[in-house]
Parts: structure tokens; sequence; C-alpha cells
């Protein structure tokens, strides 16, 4: 082989010894409570589908539509071949649900975190970030020439510190974190940070991604749960886990939205989502806005699942959500786990460095409000076979 490749098949190599080599399955079926994947029916319990919508009918119908009205593309860039009546919708919908003055979609969550984070701080500004914050709001924080503090995990009073020290030189601040941190499923301490943005007058922006649908009144996500109305400045979301479909946004007041649509380089450089994905998150929106019955029901599976895989004796860590990670350490263990896992029909990623920092690879566990009991019970029954077999219990 050509020697110009030859560091990429160390790096593999390197990858592969040090059991971090990603296995991406194939999924032969919809993303639901069962899926079929490398030719094999299994047990979900990796998705971030929290609600089940993936395939809901109300959802599946919106699309259809869309994809009949308006075609499968948006044909450019909103900002140059206009945005579709659909888009626009979506972004009154979600902001009267969200109980903002307005929202900006964008493709995705990731999209979302980098146009903002990059746009709304530039050279003399300072940017501070919790250490275990999100790899989208990290490359967000890498877009700009924004000197960057890190503060240590959930801890404010460290912030308050940091900001008190290096905030004084900067002309804007702005503090980013995790709503739900997505590996641990801990809170973020909003209620603190909010007062330490007020007293120092930074823009507090919190990533949702794991909030909405889950947290909050009917899922409206981390602010609603907090009653923090009005006080956190940017709100950062996602379509692409309880709300079932793709794409992310912005939410917040009007005057940075705006801002956004014309300075936001993730918003300006790129097309749109297309129709089909953006009615079907309009359906997903107005089903949450109508009933609770979902979310009520993720956490009941969420809380009857943790409880039991507790007193069976697995470490869950910290979480407070429904997110569930199986603490394991060692990368190795938490791959051959999820390995024996799936010959027994179930599927639980093995999550590692550097999705999450090295030494603390887990398997991470995403329950659902379309896992029935005994699904549930199903599982339970394997992870006592394995931890046993794996010498974890
Ligand atoms: N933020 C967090 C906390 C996430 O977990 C994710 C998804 N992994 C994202 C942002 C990115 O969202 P998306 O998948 O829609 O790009």
């Amino acid at each position: 082989m050509d020697n110009k490749y030859d560091f990429f098949v160390r790096e593999l190599q390197k990858i592969r010894d040090e059991g971090l080599l990603m296995q991406i399955r194939t999924v032969e079926s919809p993303q639901a409570a069962w899926i079929v994947m490398d030719g094999r029916r299994v047990l979900n319990l990796c998705s971030n589908n929290y609600l089940g919508l993936t395939t809901h009918p109300d959802l599946r119908e919106a699309a259809k539509e869309a994809l009949e009205k308006f075609g499968v593309g948006p044909g450019a860039v909103r900002t140059i071949s206009g945005t579709t009546s659909l888009h626009v919708e979506l972004e009154k919908t979600l902001a009267q649900y969200k109980g903002v003055e307005d929202v900006l979609t964008y493709q995705s969550g990731l999209c979302a975190n980098i146009g903002a984070i990059s746009a709304l701080v530039g050279e003399e500004d300072a940017l501070f970030s919790d250490e275990l914050s999100h790899a989208s709001i990290i490359d967000g924080m890498r877009l700009t020439k924004a000197k960057r503090f890190v503060y240590p995990h959930g801890d404010a009073n460290a912030l308050e510190k940091i900001l008190e020290k290096e905030g004084k030189s900067a002309v804007k601040k702005l503090i980013v974190t995790d709503g739900v941190f997505s590996m641990d499923g801990d809170l973020a301490p909003l209620p603190a940070l909010v007062k330490i943005a007020e007293k120092y007058g930074a823009l507090l922006m919190v990533d949702d991604a794991h909030g909405e649908g889950v947290l909050g009144r009917h899922g409206r996500g981390i602010v609603d749960h907090f009653q923090l109305h009005g006080r956190v400045d940017v709100e950062m979301g996602t379509f692409s886990k309880a709300f079932g479909v793709v794409g992310g946004y912005i939410a917040g007041k009007k005057v940075l939205t705006d801002y956004l649509r014309q300075r936001s380089r993730a918003f300006r450089f790129t097309t749109g989502s297309s129709p089909a994905d953006v009615a079907a998150c309009i359906a997903a929106v107005k089903l949450l806005d109508a009933s609770d019955k979902l979310v009520k029901q993720l956490w009941e599976n969420a809380s009857y699942f943790k409880k039991e895989m507790k007193s069976l004796g697995f470490d869950l860590g910290n979480s407070e959500t429904p997110i569930t990670p199986v603490m394991l350490g060692e990368a190795k263990l938490a791959q051959k786990f999820s390995q024996r896992l799936f010959e027994e029909k179930i599927f639980g990623q093995a999550i590692r460095y550097p999705s999450v920092p090295i030494g603390t690879a887990r398997l991470r566990l995403m329950i659902s409000a379309v896992h029935s009991r005994e699904d549930l019970n199903f599982a339970l029954d394997a992870f006592r076979r394995v931890g046993k077999e794996l010498n974890v219990l």
C-alpha cells in the first residue's frame, strides 16, 4: 500500500489494540423497542428515541404529506432559495411550546451548537464551559477566537471564581453547559448558573438535547423543569432524540435568533432540513403539547429499570434521568459485556474514550416510553446473567 496511508493504518490498529474500535452495526428495521440489527432481532437499549416517536403514525403522516406537497429537498440554503412555510411553522410552533420569543432551526443539534457558539462570541470575548460538555459544544468553542475557560464538572462555585478573575477583560461573556449530561444522565446546576450569569452580566446557553421531551411540563425541557423562563438566554435543542426525527434549534430572544440568521455560518452556508423532516418535527411538537402521556410512561419505565438494576448491584453513576450508564471502567470489559448482551438478544452499546474519559467505559442504556415491562424484565435477566459471568456482580 502507498505509504501516505501508513499513518491511518497504524492509528486504526492502535484504536483496535486499545479496545476502542467502534463497531457500527446495521439496522434493517425502524428504530423501535425491538430492532433487526445485523440480521438479529434484539431489544434496543441504545436509542435516544425516548418517546418512541420515530415510528409514530402522526409523524409518518405529516412527513408523507410534506413529501407530496414540497418534494424531497429544499433546493438551497434558506437565505438563498427562500424558506418553506413548513420551516416557518416549525419555528413558530416550537417557540410557543418552549415559551420563548423565537426559534431558529438548523439541520442538526451539532450544527446548532457550533453555529450559535461561534457566532455569539469572538476575539474580545470569553467562553466558560463545563469540563464534560458535549463534543458539539467543544467544537463550537474551538471555532471562535474567544478566550476559553473550562470549569470542573457541575461546579458553579469554581465557575464563579474563574469568571471573577478572567471575565473582567472580556467584552461579552458566554457560559455554555449541557442541561442533562448525555453520558452520565446528571443535571447541570442551572439555577446556580443563572444567578452567576445574572451577577456577572454573562449570557447563559444550555444544551437541552436530553432535556426536551424528558424534563419539564409535557417535556418542555430543563428551563421549564427549574422554572427559569426568560432567565436562560439561549436554549439549544435537537429534534433527533425525544422528538424522534432529525434537526436542531436555537430558542431564545428574537434579537439573538435574528442575529444568528445573519451571522451563524452553520445556518447561512448549509441547506435547510428536508420538508418531510420538518413536517414530522411539527407533528412531534404538537403531539407533546397536547399530551404528556408518553413523558410520564418514560419516567415510569426508567424508574423501574434503574431501581431493579441498582438492586442487582450495578453501579449506575449519578444519573437523575432515563439515561442509564452502567459503569464498568475498562474499555475491553465494556466491549465484552456489550458483545455478550448482543448474543443474549440485547443491544447495549459500549461507550468508551473519547466519548467518555479513559478508565470510565460504560454501557449507556436508554430507556424508552415504548419498552414494555416484559422488555425491561427480559433485559434485567440478561444483565444478571452476564454481570455474574463477567464478575461485575
Ligand atoms: N448535544 C448533546 C448533549 C447531544 O447528546 C447531542 C447528540 N449526540 C448533540 C448535541 C447533537 O445533536 P444531533 O445528533 O442532533 O446533532
